[in-house]
């Protein structure tokens, strides 16, 4: 008596994990577009928050003869859901590819709305550590513990607002929020299905994707991709129009991969956070701040300081004019990194 009733169970459970798959994600609903898509190049498409969802970093996408490869999936499903979405007013041509820079939740959170047709690339650290604790990492858990109370602080802000178009854009911040939260929910790291560890290329008609590891830096496995025909060069955040975030990176070694950017021929760098930008000086400045930034930890360990203290203390102001510093002090997310490398090193 009982076989049909497991059965039919099993016929439910069947369905609703089929359902589950194919379903839209949490957190999609938004009103006006969510991204800029700033051409760059033929087919070649820098794609930048308008803030209506939030997605945290940039992404990238190019569409070739019959297929669209795109850079980096942003920060959970929903933002990925959305970003698809907008691309279809590009083409209708499918996306068959996915190339993560890194394993950072703000890269590669997207990647689990993919289906298992769909080829998602990446350094083999990144598949590591998306396969592992990548979700235990202090940079993910601060970030996500801290929505609920990010949001908390925009309802207060516009409970004490009267300012009607501030108002307007308060409960827009508080809804990509909100939604982000919800999306994040959902959240299953998922790993790149193809793994390289020095170079990979893909060729699509005349096209040449290259994609290139050139060492450690801001973390172990970030790639670039490089399209030598168009001159342009993805970075995601191994070269970003500002600071780099420094809690998995290795700023000592971060300068020396720098220099095997500075040997590829492009033009245009599409970073993962902030504009497209053409001035390969920022390449030196950014080697410049990261050369002081470690000596000035290293000097503040040295003498005892806390990494609490450090963090307050570290003065690179004299990079102002070219790097977004107002003041002492660097993240303490980027100091406890360097102490815990120095001490790892001095264990060995
Ligand atoms: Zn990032």
């Amino acid at each position: 008596m009982r076989r049909p009733l497991v059965l039919a169970l099993l016929l439910t459970v069947g369905i609703a994990t089929l359902v589950a798959q194919s379903r839209k994600p949490a957190g999609t609903d938004h009103s006006g577009k969510a991204f800029r898509f700033n051409k760059v190049s033929d087919g070649v498409y820098h794609a930048v928050g308008t803030g209506a969802v939030a997605v945290v970093s940039n992404s990238s996408f190019i569409v070739n003869d019959t297929d669209v490869i795109v850079i980096d999936d942003h920060v959970s499903p929903a933002a990925a859901w959305v970003l698809l979405d907008e691309i279809k007013a590009i083409t209708d041509k499918p996306v068959t590819t996915v190339i993560n820079t890194h394993f950072h939740f703000d890269h590669a959170h997207g990647n689990q709305i993919f289906d298992n047709r769909v080829t998602i690339i990446g350094h083999e650290f990144t598949r590591q550590m998306l396969l592992s604790n990548s979700l235990g990492m202090p940079l993910y858990k601060n970030y996500v513990t801290g929505l609920p109370a990010q949001i908390d602080d925009l309802k207060k802000r516009l409970a004490a607002e009267s300012d009607a178009t501030t108002q307007a854009s308060l409960e827009r911040q508080i809804s990509a929020a909100e939604n982000n939260l919800a999306s994040q929910r959902e959240l299953k790291a998922t790993p790149p299905n193809v793994t390289l560890t020095d170079h990979l290329t893909l060729y699509r008609g005349s096209r040449e994707i290259q994609i290139r590891y050139l060492g450690r830096g801001h973390t172990a496995g970030d790639v670039v991709v490089f399209l030598p025909r168009e001159k342009l060069v993805m970075t995601g955040d191994f070269l970003t129009a500002g600071l780099s975030n420094m809690s998995d990176s290795f700023p000592d070694e971060w300068v020396a991969s720098l220099d095997a950017l500075k040997k590829l021929d492009f033009d245009t760098v599409l970073p993962g956070h902030g504009e497209a930008f053409t001035d390969k000086a920022k390449i030196g400045y950014f080697q410049d701040y990261m050369r002081d930034v470690w000596t000035e930890v290293s000097r503040l360990k040295q003498q005892g300081v806390s990494a609490e203290d450090a963090s307050k203390r570290a003065d690179l102001t004299k990079h102002s004019a070219h790097l977004p510093i107002n003041g002492p002090g660097v993240p303490l997310i980027g100091v406890q990194r360097i102490y815990d490398l120095i001490d790892q090193r001095r264990q060995k």
